[in-house]
């Protein structure tokens, strides 16, 4: 929900932008930082959700370390100030360069994803006499009830490592002198709402924690990754997810050894809420049955439509007259550049603005030129109001 005074401010803005509310993002931290600190919990925010600069200073100074997913993130992460002892790097295709990089940077630890990117961290480790500190990303086969392109944890996804490969993770690791195995890694997917979810995976995590106890191979840590959905219907009744109840299922069902830190990845579950497109309406154009809304932003500044059927609340801010019903649509020349079919909006007219809400994460971070678009400015609440 914007005020007047805010919506005033917007009028003079060139759209599409993405508006940050900064004051929600700082109360979601202070939130996350409570509730993780009761368990000892790490936190590391997942670049890839949102890597704006203004934001990712603002949740490092709360003491955030970085989940990266290439060179480029870890040298952001850099540049807005984390330190390398806190980044984590994961991803399927680590290319020699990037794990170049992450090694002479200093990282945390590598989530490795396969035995031939294991043997290749090894060998690039030892051409620069260094040890790299590793987790194997485990692939749990936990189906996390979420969108099927953004399910990550089971067997036929090609993310982490199977457990019919573990022998020959151990065996590789045995042959590997610059490598120490640090930690265990998973992550299942995201936008998950049921908690239920995470408790089969605490489960499942103990049963695979204790195959390479058994096997004489303890971890320091464990990562569960990240995953926790926010509410995209209600983004002003539910501005923050419900991080108390969240951490309080890994500490009843999750059995970590003594001394043994759990790691978690949050992206979406920091960012969404916070942000907002905000549009102009070009024109309301007739269709046979309906009728369309053209704005200003297309699936080249918010792509989750077009890409997962993502469904985000919009609403039109500028009038408050009766309601119709719009297919709202981008400008882009493909047909599937539509943010919401049937959607009932105060009749709306050429001008008026339209707020598409909870886009912080994999909004701006998904953006592209395609038809030679420019990138939409980033405006911040604490610099207009
Ligand atoms: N960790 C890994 C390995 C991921 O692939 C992702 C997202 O794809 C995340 C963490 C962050 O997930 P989320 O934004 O759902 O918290």
């Amino acid at each position: 929900m914007f005020s007047s005074k805010t919506i005033e401010q917007f009028k003079n803005i060139s759209t599409p932008f993405y508006f940050y509310d900064m004051e929600l993002l700082k109360d979601t931290l202070e939130l996350i930082q409570s509730e993780a600190s009761k368990y000892g919990y790490h936190i590391h925010y997942a670049v890839k959700a949102n890597a704006n600069p203004k934001i990712m200073r603002l949740i490092q100074s709360y003491g955030f370390g970085a989940d990266c997913v290439s060179g480029n993130e870890i040298k952001r992460s850099l540049e807005t100030g984390y330190s390398a002892d806190k980044i984590v790097y994961a991803g399927v295709g680590k290319s020699d360069k990037e794990i170049l990089t992450a090694l002479e940077t200093g990282i945390f630890c590598f989530n490795c994803e396969s035995i031939p990117e294991i043997e290749l961290i090894n060998e690039l480790a030892e051409q620069l006499n260094k040890k790299a500190r590793i987790a194997i990303r485990i692939n749990p086969n936990v189906n996390a009830n979420t969108h099927h392109y953004i399910t990550t944890g089971i067997e036929e996804n090609k993310f982490g490592i199977n457990r019919w490969e573990f022998d020959s993770v151990i065996e590789t690791l045995d042959n590997s002198n610059h490598i120490e195995l640090i930690g265990l890694h998973f992550h299942i997917g995201s936008q998950i709402t049921d908690l239920s979810v995470f408790k089969g995976l605490c489960l499942r995590i103990n049963e695979i924690q204790e195959w390479f106890n058994e096997r004489k191979i303890f971890t320091d840590h464990i990562n569960v990754g990240g995953g926790f959905g926010v509410d995209y219907n209600h983004p002003d009744k539910n501005p923050i997810p419900n991080f108390a109840s969240f951490f309080s299922i890994f500490d009843e069902f999750l059995n970590l050894k003594p001394n043994q830190e759990l790691h978690f990845e949050l992206g979406r579950s920091v960012v969404a809420q916070c942000g907002s497109l905000i549009s102009r309406v070009l024109y309301v154009k007739n269709g046979i049955n309906t009728k369309f809304a053209i704005l200003d932003a297309g699936m080249t500044e918010l792509l989750r439509p077009a890409l997962y059927q993502a469904y985000h609340k919009i609403e039109n801010i500028s009038s408050n007259e009766k309601s119709d019903t719009y297919d709202v649509v981008g400008p882009i020349c493909e047909s599937s550049d539509c943010f919401g079919k049937a959607v009932s909006l105060p009749a709306t007219k050429r001008n008026d603005l339209l707020a598409i809400r909870s886009t912080g994460a994999y909004g701006e971070a998904m953006a592209s030129k395609y038809n030679l678009r420019d990138i939409a400015e980033s405006v911040f609440s604490n610099e207009i109001l």
